[in-house]
């Protein structure tokens, strides 16, 4: 017999549980959305900046080799977070391999699709269900991009009666957010106790969580991290989660796990649970800028000079990547490092 649709089975489980929080359902519908797809690209729902150019990794790969070379250089392992198509990946150890870093690779991926697609393109990674059992000795270079924006996020209503955990209830499957019982006050940042009703603030302790587990190693083991996404300087009032289907919006509460769902990172808090682990914190910085600093148009121009005929595909990514009206300033850059090793670059 077929499975039933994730839709049913979430409409089953809060008909006869009750509504369920908006994590939970952004758990699931990730999850599916995932495991059953190759989302990325034209012919997917949404493109990231590894599809746009190489350049992108390649600046990434070049930006860990130099803050390796000037750290203590003991034999690192490269992490990836959601590594996508393994593109971003392949194209950073490509660099990193010209300055002589040969890490070992480990991905941390839960969908079956991905990791097949990630091995093609980088067949000796190892791969990680969860950040957990990443390796416990040698320095981590840790690369995050668009991971976080995926992972579930719980949303807060306020309502009369207080600030409630927002929920889903059902008919049949249509999904319908509502207010459910008042959390305590002490978990809602002080300003925003007396906000109006109807407004939403969203946190996502899953986030909070894997940032505590990989600064805490960091601390340990020496290594740095970078953490790109969209994002602000939180907590703030509003709501950002959304659904991507066909490189357009939609309804997020509809369809769960045929498309995609993220929100919006919230730096600040992630930063300063990375502060309370011991680890130093730089950024976030916009995407534009680190790049800029880090020296994309150097490579840009290498590249152009290898092959002419490219070089408006060339200057077409740099804007994509780099422009105040593409990825450039919507997109952050912030970047976690052990006390014991050197500033990376990017952020001075
Ligand atoms: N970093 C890639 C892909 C971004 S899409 C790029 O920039 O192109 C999000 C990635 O995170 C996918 O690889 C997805 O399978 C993975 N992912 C989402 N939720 C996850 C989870 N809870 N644990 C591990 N990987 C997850």
């Amino acid at each position: 017999m077929a499975e039933p649709h994730l839709a049913e089975r979430l409409a089953r489980a809060i008909t006869l549980g009750g509504p369920i929080p908006v994590a939970h359902f952004m758990a699931a519908a990730n999850a599916h959305y995932y495991a059953t797809r190759d989302p990325l690209g034209l012919a997917g729902d949404f493109t990231t900046a590894p599809e746009i150019s190489q350049m992108f990794g390649e600046m990434i790969g070049l930006w860990l080799a130099d803050v390796w070379m000037r750290s203590g250089q003991v034999k690192p392992s490269y992490v990836e977070l959601g590594p996508g198509r393994g593109t971003l990946a392949a194209d950073a150890l490509r660099s990193m391999s010209r300055f002589g870093v040969e890490p070992d690779i480990h991905f941390v991926e839960t969908s079956p699709v991905l990791r097949d697609l990630q091995a093609k393109r980088v067949a000796t990674a190892k791969w990680h269900n969860s950040v957990e059992s990443l390796p416990e000795d040698g320095p981590l270079m840790i690369v995050a991009n668009e991971f976080f924006d995926a992972l579930p996020a719980h949303q807060l209503v306020k309502t009369a009666h207080g600030w409630c955990e927002r929920l889903l209830a059902c008919q049949d499957t249509l999904f319908l957010p509502i207010a459910g019982k008042p959390v305590p006050l002490d978990i809602i940042p002080p300003d925003f106790v007396d906000a109006a009703p109807g407004s939403i603030i969203e946190t996502s302790p899953a986030s909070v969580a894997i940032v505590q587990l990989l600064a805490d190693r960091l601390v340990k083991q020496g290594g740095v991290m970078a953490v790109i996404d969209y994002g602000y300087d939180g907590p703030v009032l509003g709501e950002s989660l959304q659904a991507v289907k066909n490189h357009n919006f939609a309804n997020p509460f509809e369809n769960p796990g045929e498309q995609d769902l993220t929100v919006h990172v919230d730096f600040e808090t992630l930063g300063a649970m990375a502060e309370i682990c011991g680890a130093r914190v730089y950024g976030p910085v916009g995407q534009g800028e680190w790049l800029t600093k880090i020296g994309l148009g150097a490579r840009a121009e290498n590249l152009k000079a290898s092959a002419p005929d490219k070089a408006a595909d060339l200057d077409g990514a740099v804007e994509r990547l780099t422009g105040a009206n593409a990825m450039g300033t919507l997109f952050r850059v912030m970047a976690l490092a052990a006390p014991s090793w050197p500033q990376p670059e990017g952020f001075a």
